[in-house]
């Protein structure tokens, strides 16, 4: 079945974070049971894959980076036939994948439907490579998928660098708004115009949110945000908490918006976020998924105007699926092309991190040909 792959391909190893990345060549193994091997065609460099290469989070080294993969099947292992959709699965048929595989049968899989807290979790583009079958992770030529993951194939109207984001950044908005229930006509405050921010912007337009008000200290990014349906865009740069939240209650008829969404990755934000809400609204914490996040809260501001916190960390499948049919449905009407600004070549690999940790507008992507 795979007579006609290479013997070995190249992968970008992290032997050590800050340290270069060094181009190793692996052999390439037939797909593990349950799973597939895929010829990856295109990999986004997500903030975490900056984070772990940092030091700022705890990872094993060697390893290759990168978990926001798309690519084509090379190989299906013999039980695997079909997506987990349900649609037929073949060799050269373009995928995307759950970041995590999870067993299905422990605790938090069973009793608690929290796959991507599986106490048997693998996460691509985390763990060590230097054990079979190695390939596990974006910065890579191929990536065997392993079973317990849950394949989804992609529509042809999706490029490759609009799609790889979207088993990260976009499937954990989805869940974001799904974790804050948001409702239709109703004020949603963001906090963040990253691609994280436009993507929630785009959802909550599209899932019919009235006002849809995005703060950032970035002009440039406010400007870019609003073409993601954001009503009102405020640089905060220069106000304090109580001059944000007056701004945002003038907006929302003098109660506040009905749920925030904190996609910035920056705990200072967090009160402002929380004095935004009207009495009852909802706030979900998605964007500070690193170590000491740490903020002051007022907790009789929860308490008095009864809020609730939700943490969103990662997603399951539905929210996949959803990020993938909601981008397919509006590509035409918000610009997700533009998201992913700039592309480089495995070798220029070094480059490519340097380029994403510019945060400029718009992820970096690695292309493959
Ligand atoms: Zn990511
Ligand atoms: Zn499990």
């Amino acid at each position: 079945m795979i007579a006609s792959l290479p013997t070995t391909v190249r992968a970008a190893v992290m032997t050590a974070p800050g340290r270069e990345l060094e181009i190793k060549a692996y052999p390439l193994l037939p797909p593990v049971t349950g799973g597939a091997l895929v010829r990856v065609t295109c990999c986004t460099i997500c903030r975490s894959d900056l984070h772990t290469w940092r030091g700022r989070r705890p990872g094993p080294t060697p390893a290759i980076l990168g978990h926001e993969i798309v690519g084509e099947i090379a190989a299906l292992a013999e039980d695997v036939t079909h997506d987990s959709a349900g649609q037929p699965l073949a060799p050269g048929d373009r995928v995307t994948w759950t970041l995590h595989s999870s067993c299905g049968e422990c605790y938090y899989c069973r009793e608690h439907q929290l796959p991507m807290k599986c106490l048997e979790l693998q996460k691509y583009g985390h763990d060590a490579c230097d054990q079979p079958p190695h390939l596990q992770g974006g910065f890579a030529e191929y990536c065997h998928i392993s079973a317990g993951t849950s394949l989804l194939k992609l529509p042809d109207n999706i490029p490759d660098t609009v799609a790889a984001p979207l088993n990260c950044a976009a499937a954990t908005v989805v869940a974001g708004w799904d974790a804050a229930e948001l409702k239709p006509g109703e004020h949603v405050l963001i906090q963040g115009a990253g691609g994280l921010g436009c993507y929630a912007a785009a959802m909550a337009s599209f899932a019919g949110a009235e006002r849809i008000i995005v703060t950032d200290i970035h002009s440039e990014r406010l400007e870019f945000v609003r073409r993601f349906g954001a009503t009102d865009c405020i640089n905060v740069a220069s106000l304090t908490d109580e001059q944000i939240a007056n701004w945002v209650r003038e907006l929302t008829g003098g109660f506040g918006v009905d749920c925030a969404m904190e996609v910035a990755g920056v705990p200072a934000v967090v009160p402002a976020g929380l004095a935004s809400l009207r009495k009852g609204g909802r706030f979900v914490e998605l964007g500070c998924s690193f170590p000491e996040a740490t903020t002051s809260l007022d907790l009789s501001t929860i308490l008095w105007n009864l809020l609730t916190i939700r943490g969103v960390h990662n997603y399951d499948f539905r929210h996949l699926q959803q990020a993938v049919d909601f981008v397919s449905q509006t590509i035409d009407r918000f610009p997700f092309d533009e998201l992913t600004s700039r592309q480089f070549k495995l070798e220029d690999i070094d480059q490519a991190i340097a380029a994403a940790e510019q945060n400029g507008l718009g992820r970096v992507a690695i292309v493959f040909d």
